[in-house]
């Protein structure tokens, strides 16, 4: 079942205001990339508006093509070492006090991209000592070196996407595996960082796998976890199986605290990096300003 029209609960904010036009004018002197953009997320308007946005690196161009993702498939351009030190002085010139930075799939490259992910981590720590620092990161195929050499620059939070639940893996996101993604979280887990991942809803899961995926998560003790609603990119992607009520992801999120995870933002406009400063919060020990009062 297709449904053309969004219910009530998902109209996001216009974008607009000047805190809006310093993010936007901020990405393109840098030739910064944003997921914001790429992705056609529903709250840029909000987050840049709140001078926040999640910078996007090793290019814009994806070697994998998840089916629910508005990201470039095709064969990436060079890899620009430049890039960590003009995020670096983005995140500075942002005032972020939470740096939220991800990348496309590199499996072109023998690493991944983890030494590139490395390098941005330093960069930013060395510029922003204060700022916090989350890396959603791709599964780099399970490559444990790859993921090491990214933890061993020491970020903040381990971000990994689970997106949604086993079954439907292979259709949704194509070439990563459920099993692997959660060896991800694992293994940052054991080596101590706080993790986190995020699952869409809407995508055609039902109700007990969603509980089985959420007990997966909770036996490697992911402590953050982000749960939205599908949104198809455009009439080539996925459709969306039906609207999740705000009823529905309070329920989930009741259901996950339950199972001791330490966070859980729920709602139909949550993304992985939606008030990221605001979850992280608990495990990094700052206070984050209120929502609305600028770069977090
Ligand atoms: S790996 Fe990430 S960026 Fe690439 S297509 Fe999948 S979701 Fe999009």
């Amino acid at each position: 079942m297709e449904m053309d029209r969004k219910p009530p609960w998902l109209r996001a904010k216009i974008p607009g205001g000047p805190e809006y036009a310093k993010v936007r004018d901020l990405v393109k002197v840098n030739k910064l990339h944003t997921v914001c953009e790429s992705a056609h997320c529903p709250n840029l308007g909000e987050c840049w508006s709140r001078g926040t946005a999640t910078i996007m690196i090793l290019g814009e161009t994806c070697t994998r093509s998840c089916r629910f993702c508005a990201i470039a498939t095709g064969k990436p351009g060079e890899v620009d070492f430049g890039e960590p030190a003009r995020v670096a002085d983005a995140v500075r010139i942002m005032g972020l006090k939470h740096a939220v930075i991800t990348s496309v799939a590199r499996d072109d490259l023998p690493d991944g991209g983890a030494e590139i992910w490395a390098r941005t981590v330093r960069a930013v720590k060395l510029v922003n000592p204060d700022t916090h620092i989350e890396v959603l990161i791709p599964d780099f195929k399970g490559e444990e070196q790859s993921l090491n050499t990214v933890l061993d620059a020491d970020p903040d939070i381990l971000n990994h996407n689970m997106e949604t639940v086993r079954r439907l893996q292979k259709p949704v996101r194509v070439q990563a595996r459920y099993d692997r993604s959660r060896e991800v979280l694992q293994r940052a887990k054991e080596r101590g960082f706080v993790t986190k991942t995020g699952l869409m809803l809407g995508i055609g899961e039902r109700e007990e796998e969603i509980e089985e995926t959420l007990a997966d998560l909770a036996e490697v003790k992911v402590d953050i976890l982000t749960l939205g609603q599908y949104l198809r990119p455009t009439e080539k992607h996925l459709p969306i199986d039906r609207w999740v009520t705000p009823e529905e992801f309070a329920r989930w999120k009741e259901r996950a605290l339950g199972l001791g995870f330490g966070v859980c933002e729920s709602g139909p406009l949550v993304r992985s990096s939606y008030h990221a400063e605001e979850q992280s919060a608990k495990y990094t020990g700052w206070t984050p300003a209120p929502i609305g009062v600028g770069a977090g």
